[in-house]
């Protein structure tokens, strides 16, 4: 065991920023509510205000068009909610269960192989569709990493007068990301995922005129778009840690390459990474180890003091293989034998030493365990690729990957 706490799980929540922690002192003996007239209320709502233009010339968008929600999922539920009002939703088929499960109905975008959203599909998909369109779609995936081309998207969704809304909530703060560069309709972003504090997050809006009924309409708050009396000290604490993660970005190289560190550490011992390589979030890896279970590693590694997650986890402490290495047509049981690893803004070449030590002992010990107790993988034979190659289209097969089958809420 390292006698350290080495936490690899940054996808999933990242460590609060010393900036995010003073802002947030600071603004909690405010004591107005930033919709009050008198000098209380006006100074709750000066933090508000700050934030928001904090965050909307970070982010690349106008302060009114910044809505400030509860954090990623309630950003992505809006959007599919207000900007797909009477249209049809087309989200990719890896997209986080915040907007698979956002519209009572909806038509899944197929991936390629490497877990980029399928363009030509797209454009088939819209020509085929009668009404305008919401397509959704992640500009980083919280699993593998996999970067979707937006400026591929985007083009194919304006010819049929589509809207575009982007997932950025991983993104944010570890790639170079704003909206009026992106050119989207919208793009949601998460205080907790750029070292803020949870309960915070942001719909940001380019140019939209016609937005469907709030999903809370409360006191009218948010220019309408979202009521409820909002935390303004962990407002003032999302804003300071986006500054910092902004500011920051230069580091995403020096963690960049820690994470290639693990990643070798864990190929030599037979891991193989999926997604694709090329383009990915620098602090991501998603690795498949041969003949071990995902979620025994996961255990394994925290009792070593090691955390890392089993897929995307941070949903619900669920042990499933994920759905968005099925998407990529990894088999269920290969997608049971992966994991994800994801460095924090504060990571350390210590952390790392300690991860590339643990990780090929813990997972030889495991698979002795397995073999001993004679229940590896059906394939645990470490040469035995999966469909990882970044330029291969996978055929399609199934009602669940056609372009036009409609996918419950819950699919
Ligand atoms: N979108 C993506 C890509 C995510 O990874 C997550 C959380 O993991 C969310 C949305 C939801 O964000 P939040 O946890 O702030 O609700």
């Amino acid at each position: 065991m390292t006698d350290r706490h080495v936490y690899l799980d940054a996808n999933a929540t990242e460590p609060l920023r010393p900036e995010a922690r003073e802002a947030m002192i600071a603004a909690l003996d405010t004591l107005g509510n930033p919709a009050s007239v008198h000098a209380a209320g006006r100074a709750a709502r000066r933090i508000m205000e700050d934030a928001r233009e904090t965050i909307a010339g970070l982010f690349g968008a106008k302060p009114a068009d910044v809505v400030f929600t509860s954090g990623g999922t309630e950003a992505d539920v809006l959007a599919v909610r207000a900007l797909g009002f009477e249209r049809a939703v087309i989200y990719g088929g890896t997209e986080h269960d915040a907007v698979r499960k956002a519209p009572p109905v909806g038509y899944v975008l197929p991936v390629h192989a490497n877990g980029v959203a399928q363009s030509a599909l797209l454009e088939t998909m819209l020509e085929e569709e009668e009404r305008l369109a919401l397509v959704c779609v992640m500009l980083a995936n919280n699993e593998t990493g996999t970067i979707n081309p937006i400026d591929v998207l985007l083009p194919v969704c304006r010819r049929h007068s589509a809207r575009l809304h982007v997932d950025a909530v991983q993104a944010a703060g570890r790639l170079p990301v704003r909206l009026d560069q992106l050119g989207a309709t919208s793009m949601a972003i998460s205080s907790h995922k750029l070292g803020g504090p949870a309960g915070a997050g942001a719909l940001l809006l380019n140019e939209v005129h016609r937005f469907g009924p709030p999903m809370m309409r409360g006191g009218g708050q948010e220019g309408g778009r979202r009521g409820g009396t909002p935390p303004v000290a962990v407002i003032a604490g999302f804003a300071a840690a986006a500054q910092a993660a902004v500011a920051q970005l230069h580091d995403m190289k020096r963690i960049a390459g820690l994470r290639d560190r693990a990643e070798a550490a864990a190929v030599a011992a037979g891991a193989i990474v999926y997604g694709n390589p090329l383009e990915r979030l620098p602090n991501t890896t998603c690795l498949r180890m041969p003949g071990v279970r995902g979620d025994q590693q996961v255990i394994a590694l925290d009792l070593e003091n090691i955390a890392v997650s089993f897929g995307a986890a941070c949903s619900s402490g669920k042990a499933e293989a994920s759905h968005v290495l099925q998407q990529m047509q990894v088999p269920y049981y290969e997608a049971e034998e992966a994991i994800r690893v994801s460095l924090p803004w504060n990571v350390t070449e210590a952390d790392i030493d300690a991860f590339c030590n643990v990780y090929p002992r813990v997972v030889e010990r495991l698979r002795s365990a397995g073999n001993a107790a004679g229940n590896a993988s059906p394939n645990a034979n470490p040469n035995v690729s999966p469909n990882v190659s970044p330029n291969v289209s996978p055929n399609v097969p199934g009602a669940a990957m056609t372009p036009l089958a409609p996918q419950g809420a819950d699919a």
